[in-house]
């Protein structure tokens, strides 16, 4: 094959059993999103790469190294959107949303990272998203753990999957750990890696993040947060937990969990999986109350996460393959046109129903019935004659000549 046909590197065709796959998880959480009563939004796949770099932060890496980002034709500088949250938060400034808050939105579609693809990661993969944003309330924090878990429930997956909390406290509790950590890591710099060397001026938290092997052998000794935290950023995470606890949502605390993005305050969290290898995280996100200060918008708490699709897709049961109820084997020209009044009459019914364009008897007969439909109507001349067609169900072999005009209530009443 041409290397021009060839797929970009770390994009997928979804289609068969993955796409239905696909579409199971974005059914199962437009059906949630409407339980919580969140609103469907759509943006634009790209920004201003300001809007990515000064939010996300300079040193994570997303923004150091896996952004799609490039000149337009009036050379302004584009980004493809790596995640939705900081986009979300450009609209709601751009948009006026203030007035509305707080606003519970949530939105899907494609995101895009520089990444090395192996199973589970990909370089366009897609998300859901959901978000409450202009409320500094806990609840809005459980709010969304719990809709989180009901979708797990929903796809059936709540059981492999535990979900991980964790605080990053205020500020105030943050200046303090800071300090700490910093003070640690400058302690052990030389076993560093490069990357973390940077991060040690830059921005010090990042290195709690790192995925390199000897970062993370450090890391398991550096101070935890808990000890600094402000008395009320400790209240705060204890009324999260406390409306987790109210709601029937197991978690498992681990002081470890930072998030690989800066914008995030208080709560951190992860849906988390033994299922899927090295690509554990299946849902991830956390408060981040200081993301629309950055972009240059009044103080604006806020909280949200999104979910890998493909990963929940691969999680679930294979979902059973869509079927349809009728197939349609007309025989002869006339019985063609025919038939496709009568898909016309079972479809506006309701009736899904599907026709192949060619082929003799025999092959449309097969092709009925590898449809896994539950009946076929065969048109022939001798019945189309008599304003009748022959109802065959195909389970157990039966059929009998209905009038056309009763066909709907005859697939229906069965
Ligand atoms: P990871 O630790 O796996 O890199 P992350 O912390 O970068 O994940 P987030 O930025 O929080 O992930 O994105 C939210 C979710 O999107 C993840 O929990 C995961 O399900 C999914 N995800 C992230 N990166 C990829 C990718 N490259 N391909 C497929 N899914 C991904
Ligand atoms: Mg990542």
């Amino acid at each position: 094959m041409s290397k021009s046909l060839q797929r970009i590197r770390g994009t997928q065709d979804i289609w068969g059993e993955p796409a239905d796959r696909f579409q199971t998880v974005v059914e199962a959480f437009d059906r949630v999103r409407r339980l919580y009563a969140f609103q469907r939004i759509e943006l634009p796949v790209f920004e201003a790469t300001s809007i990515f770099a000064r939010s996300i932060g300079e040193t994570s890496d997303i923004v150091s190294k896996e952004m799609y980002s490039f000149e337009d034709r009036g050379g302004d500088g584009i980004t493809l959107r790596p995640e939705f949250t900081a986009g979300i938060a450009r609209a709601y400034l751009s948009e006026g949303w203030q007035q509305l808050a707080p606003l519970k939105i949530a939105t899907h579609g494609p995101v895009f990272r520089y990444e090395r693809p192996q199973k589970g990661r990909y370089r366009q993969f897609h998300q859901l998203d959901a978000e409450i944003i202009g409320t500094d309330s806990p609840s809005a924090d459980v709010e969304l753990l719990v809709l989180a878990d009901q979708l797990l429930r929903m796809l059936g997956i709540d059981h492999g999957v535990t979900l991980e909390i964790n605080t990053l406290g205020d500020d105030v509790s943050r200046a303090g750990w800071r300090d700490a950590v910093s003070a640690y890591f400058a302690a052990h710099s030389e076993s560093l890696s490069a990357d973390s060397k940077l991060r040690l001026d830059k921005n010090v938290l990042r290195i709690l993040d790192s995925k390199d092997e000897g970062d993370r052998a450090l890391v398991r000794d550096a101070p935890h947060v808990d000890a600094y935290l402000s008395a009320e950023a400790r209240s705060f995470y204890e009324k999260v937990k406390a409306g987790l606890r109210a709601a029937g949502i197991a978690f498992v605390e681990n002081p470890r969990l930072v998030r690989g993005l800066d914008y995030y305050s208080h709560t951190a969290f992860e849906f988390v999986t033994d299922r899927l290898g090295a690509q554990g995280a299946v849902i991830a996100g956390g408060r981040y109350d200081g993301l629309i200060p950055t972009l240059g918008g009044p103080a604006t708490p806020a909280v949200g996460w999104a979910a890998g699709i493909e990963r929940l897709g691969m999680l679930i049961d294979a979902p059973a393959p869509p079927r349809i109820d009728v197939a349609l084997v007309p025989l002869g020209e006339k019985a063609e046109t025919e038939a496709l009044a009568i898909a016309a009459t079972l479809r506006r019914a309701g009736i899904a129903c599907d026709m192949a364009y060619r082929g003799n008897m025999k092959k449309r007969m097969q092709k009925a019935s590898a449809s896994g439909a539950r009946f076929a109507i065969i048109l022939g001349d001798e019945e189309l004659a008599r304003g009748q067609a022959a109802l065959k169900d195909l389970a157990s072999g039966s059929q009998s000549d209905i009038a056309i005009a009763d066909l709907v209530d005859a697939v229906r009443g069965s």
